[in-house]
């Protein structure tokens, strides 16, 4: 109980002067694990940095976790868009509230290798939410390459050039390729001029979607996320900034300088 009148009216007045806190568009949550492959960990630590800085500027809020138990209905219900940095899960029950999640209307940003499966993987639902696309093959070491954009129409490449170099990372060539899926739109994809790819392993030809998404979910997925390089292209930034906004249902603002 305020019973000082003068202080109430500080109060009323600082309440009325102040600007009102923004209430954020939409909230994420990023999964990811700092054990494993080095150049994984690397991008993780960078794309903590990377959205929390663009979730500043585009108010939404961006939490991370590498509690993967955390993948459960209520921990769950909090958020619009989770992304799986450089990991997937490990148990029945985190797959099975990661489906459930999406059948709600939730929304996935899969990066690299939190995509990786196999036909002998137990998940198939998360095969068939991919698209298809199995692993099949990558190359080595890490290399940058030309990218082409498949469709710049698309919100999440609007910003792109028709190419660009896309930084160092380890690029997978996925069997069946996701473009023969009829639900699946690919948005970006390894340039021919970029093959033969490759010193120790090379993906010497061939159809490689980079970025695609399948129109039957809310879903994204990039195949970068591998070393410390992958944010060190605008270009890239942009399509990674434009494809969170459209998960997260929201438009860019304009960042003030
Ligand atoms: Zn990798």
């Amino acid at each position: 109980m305020m019973t000082n009148p003068f202080l109430f009216i500080f109060f009323l007045l600082l309440s009325f002067f102040s600007s009102p806190a923004q209430s954020p568009r939409f909230k994420v949550a990023a999964f990811y694990s700092t054990k494993g492959e080095m150049d994984h960990v690397d991008f993780a630590r960078d794309g903590l940095y990377f959205f929390d800085l663009i979730a500043a500027q585009q108010q939404f809020t961006f939490d991370a976790t590498t509690d993967w138990t955390n993948l459960n209905d209520n921990y769950l219900a909090n958020y619009d868009v989770v992304i799986w940095l450089n990991d997937f899960p490990q148990t029945d029950d985190q797959r099975k509230a990661f489906e459930r999640f999406i059948g709600r209307g939730g929304a996935w940003l899969g990066c690299h290798v939190s995509a990786f499966n196999l036909p002998d993987s137990k998940w198939k639902w998360f095969n068939e939410f991919l698209g298809g696309a199995y692993f099949h093959s990558n190359n080595w070491p890490p290399l940058p390459a030309k990218v082409v954009v498949d469709d710049r129409s698309h919100p999440v490449t609007k910003r792109l050039p028709a190419s660009y170099d896309s930084p160092t990372g380890e690029w997978y060539q996925w069997t069946p390729s996701p473009r023969e899926n009829k639900d699946v739109k690919v948005l970006m994809s390894l340039s021919k001029e970029s093959y033969p790819l490759g010193v120790k392993t090379i993906i010497k030809d061939g159809d490689t979607p980079v970025v695609w998404t399948n129109t039957r979910y809310k879903m994204l997925y990039m195949n970068m996320g591998h070393g410390n390089k992958i944010f060190s292209s605008q270009d890239q930034n942009n399509m990674i900034t434009d494809g969170l906004l459209w998960l997260g249902g929201a438009e860019r603002m304009e960042v003030k300088k």
